[in-house]
């Protein structure tokens, strides 16, 4: 039996917590093959972020890759010597040693492969593997370059090897564990009646995890779904049931088809105004994002009287500036008469399987919204999810009132 654990920042914030997860490690080895991933201790991506920035207010991308990696790289190595020094064999790998080849694309590489020879090596040699998070190599020579997957990236890195160490004879199972307890309804900090869900589909969970539940990186959720890994999300400290990311379940007639609330504040609206309206517009502005990997979400374009258009379009707030380097060149040229940035805004979404084959859904969450007396800026849907654009300020309001509209306590 293999199992990938993975340990987030904050469960291995402090030497005192690093020896609590070195004995949960150790006890797991006993009867288990275990790779552990880790992240960096606390908050230390977020300083490192700011020391650079201390530096150049600009740091170039690959310069960023290869300082945030170095924070997993500390945090795996003092999480190995933890172990030694219980008297458990244990190693510890960069992203590279541990064979994880990426794109050459720096601060949001995706995984292209993972070669598990040495890891195979080490783990058939009895070792528990300590694998720095968040992190791979361009290619497989010494001449290669360090990438980083993207904020919350150790996720993707503890599924990504689930996926490559998982096979008939020896199958792999992945344990992501943080300081929450599991996936929830809605953000218990917001909803205190909030229920702990026991199973929930990767369907769902990608929805939610792409929708601002920080709990799991949408990318781990996403491979997991491929390569049909089953996740547990558990508490890194606490003895009590997590919940399991498993393939949809038979039953879901059954249930209620609202699974949860997500809900994510760190969005901003960008608006192109008064662009001369004419074809391939829409098509120029979203190409040029993409090229830039920055995702943009709710997506409204108007035609106003005098033949002007506006186009505006959300995106994560840590891209405004990568966004805005392409965004007002493209506007001038365009002859677009203003770019309006707008960060008082936050979206919350209503998700689950069930909605796609029942209608009602959508009426239910704009009535429940419009009595609270909260405005909706923009609607955006998927087939198990509708999100709405809101004023910022009201997002916690519209999460009580959504949850108790779909009766999530129940
Ligand atoms: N340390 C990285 C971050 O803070 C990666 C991770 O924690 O998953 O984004
Ligand atoms: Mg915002």
């Amino acid at each position: 039996m293999r199992v990938v654990q993975k340990y987030g920042g904050s469960s291995v914030a402090t030497p005192e917590k690093i020896r609590v997860v070195a004995e949960r490690v150790a006890k797991r080895a006993k009867d288990a093959q275990v790779v552990v991933v880790v992240s960096a201790m606390g908050d230390t991506t977020d300083d490192l972020i700011a020391l650079a920035k201390e530096i150049n207010p600009r740091p170039a991308a690959r310069e960023m890759d290869k300082l945030m990696a170095s924070g997993e790289q500390i945090s795996s190595a003092l999480l190995t010597m933890a172990l030694q020094n219980l008297g458990c064999d244990a190693i510890s790998f960069t992203g590279a040693q541990a064979g994880i080849i990426t794109e050459k694309v720096a601060t949001k590489a995706r995984i292209k492969k993972v070669d598990t020879k040495r890891l195979k090596e080490e783990l058939r040699a009895g070792k528990v593997v300590v694998v720095a998070g968040f992190q791979g190599i361009t290619d497989n020579t010494i001449w290669a370059d360090i990438t980083t997957l993207g904020r919350g990236g150790s996720d993707t890195t503890a599924v990504a090897l689930a996926a490559a160490l998982n096979s008939e004879e020896e199958p792999c199972i992945c344990e992501i564990f943080s300081d929450v307890e599991g996936v929830y309804t809605a953000d218990p900090r917001i909803v205190p009646d909030a229920k702990k869900l026991e199973t929930i589909s990767y369907e769902e969970m990608l929805e939610m995890a792409t929708e601002g539940a920080n709990i799991m990186h949408n990318r781990a959720v996403e491979l997991g779904w491929v390569y049909d890994v089953e996740i547990l999300v558990a508490h890194s400290q606490k003895d009590v049931p997590g919940t399991i990311i498993k393939k949809e379940e038979k039953d879901m007639e059954l249930k209620n088809p609202v699974k949860g609330i997500a809900h994510d504040s760190d969005v901003l609206k960008i608006s192109v105004c008064g662009i001369p309206d004419q074809i391939g517009i829409a098509g120029k502005i979203f190409k040029a994002l993409t090229d830039k990997k920055i995702s943009v979400d709710i997506i409204v374009q108007n035609v106003s009287v005098n033949g002007k258009a506006d186009i505006s379009f959300t995106i994560a707030e840590a891209d405004e500036d990568k966004a805005l380097d392409i965004i007002n060149p493209l506007a001038e040229e365009m002859g677009a008469s203003s770019v309006i940035v707008n960060k008082d805004v936050a979206k919350v979404s209503i998700i689950g399987s069930g909605m796609e084959t029942q209608p009602g859904y959508a009426a239910n969450m704009f009535q429940a919204l419009a009595e609270e007396g909260i405005n909706i800026l923009s609607i955006t849907t998927s087939e198990i999810r509708i999100t709405c654009l809101i004023e910022e300020g009201k997002i916690k309001d519209a999460v009580r009132v959504l949850h108790k509209t779909f009766e999530l306590e129940k």
